[in-house]
């Protein structure tokens, strides 16, 4: 998602574009006042522009109705809708409001997100399930009683949406907390409750180390059980740190469980005290963002590149025989070894790099395998 402020249309669109070229495949933007929903046909319209064509969602809360019914371009430019059944409208207004957007999605062909949130919950659903479990004759904790409301706007929400004559295949729900067990508890019991697509994202999950590993421990647990039909990673940023950190959290996530691949694979050892000196890690790394940054053009030039293999190892114990397990690797020497770094191409040794520039032949030796073996093969015909 980005964070921009969608009213500045271009701003917004190079955000999404990056998004997009570090491997998201749909990127939500918020739709929040009357001038974000008129920007939001000009960021598609820049996007398109630029070549980029990943799908747009709108993330409504509050006037979402008001919006997609007085900016009809706006609703047609999206590809998808957010509504969060916590945030339409309270009293009679509510089913009134999330039917019209309920109505504009049918309009405009676009599927919704039923988004649920434990931070915005219907809080006149939870009051009535709190006293449906107060009369129980042995009562749910608390949290029970939450993961059902939770459940509950969503399921109500999707069947109220499909009693209006919204498809069910136009519909994805999620149920989002912040608890890396409650989401497991809630999305396993949602799964079990009905066969509509799921969104899973552990929802605020917090910065840097944290944010990463609670996100990835949860998505696993859900992804490894077959449940979630798409992903989102919701890291607060760092200072200076780029948007696109959660996509690449999202993708590595998807790829570490052979789900998905995105980008080649980095394999490299933690080092130890066989390998004192910097360098390997310092190729690791270089490989690596080489290997990232690459990819927008690769994808396109090179199909099936993601798949690639390369190992970058700190001495001799595991060097090579993690290098020849890879597609192509180096076995860096270790403290006391010989001053060489065997390269083994395809599970053999094919030669050795020495001296001071190591580095620099071995990603060119990389960039020679690669336009090798998926290089586009331009095929001479018979006229
Ligand atoms: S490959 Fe060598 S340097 Fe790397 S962790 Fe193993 S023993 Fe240590």
């Amino acid at each position: 998602m980005t964070n921009t402020d969608t009213v500045d249309a271009i701003g917004t669109a190079i955000q999404v574009k990056e998004l997009a070229l570090a491997g998201s495949e749909m990127v939500r933007i918020t739709v929040n006042t009357p001038e974000a929903a008129a920007a939001v046909p000009y960021v598609r319209e820049q996007l398109d522009r630029m070549g980029i064509d990943v799908p747009l969602i709108g993330d409504f809360h509050y006037n979402g109705h008001r919006l997609l019914t007085d900016y009809p371009a706006c609703a047609q430019a999206l590809s998808k809708y957010r509504i969060n059944p916590g945030n339409v409208g309270k009293g009679n207004k509510r089913d009134m409001q999330f039917g019209q957007m309920i109505e504009a999605a049918m309009r405009w062909n676009k599927v919704v997100r039923i988004g649920v949130n434990w931070g915005s919950l219907d809080q006149a659903l939870l009051a009535s399930l709190m006293d449906e479990n107060n009369a129980r004759t042995t009562p749910w904790n608390a949290r029970q009683v939450m993961y059902e409301a939770l459940i509950t706007s969503a399921l109500d929400s999707a069947r109220r949406a499909e009693e209006m004559g919204l498809q069910r295949d136009q519909i994805i729900l999620s149920c989002k907390v912040s608890g890396v067990q409650d989401l497991i508890s809630v999305y396993r019991a949602l799964s079990k409750r009905t066969d509509h697509a799921l969104h899973l994202g552990l929802t605020e999950a917090g910065m840097g180390t944290k944010g990463t590993v609670a996100s990835a421990t949860a998505l696993s647990v859900l992804l490894q059980e077959g449940i979630g039909d798409t992903i989102r990673v919701s890291l607060t940023p760092q200072p200076g740190e780029a948007r696109t950190q959660e996509v690449v959290i999202a993708s590595e996530i998807l790829q570490s469980l052979g789900l998905r691949t995105f980008v080649p694979s980095v394999t490299a050892c933690p080092g130890c005290g066989r390998t004192t000196s910097t360098t390997f890690q310092e190729l690791a790394k270089q490989i690596d963002d080489f290997l990232r940054a690459q990819m927008p053009v690769w994808r396109e030039q090179y199909p099936g590149v993601e798949g690639l293999r390369v190992a970058v190892m700190g001495c001799i114990v595991n060097g090579p025989g993690e290098s020849k397990h890879a597609d192509i690797g180096i076995s860096l020497p270790g403290s006391g070894e010989a001053p060489a770094a065997p390269v083994f191409i395809d599970g053999e040794k094919r030669l050795t790099l020495r001296g001071d520039n190591i580095a620099q032949e071995f990603q060119v030796i990389v960039e020679n395998y690669i336009e090798k073996r998926f290089g586009m093969q331009i095929v001479a015909q018979d006229s």
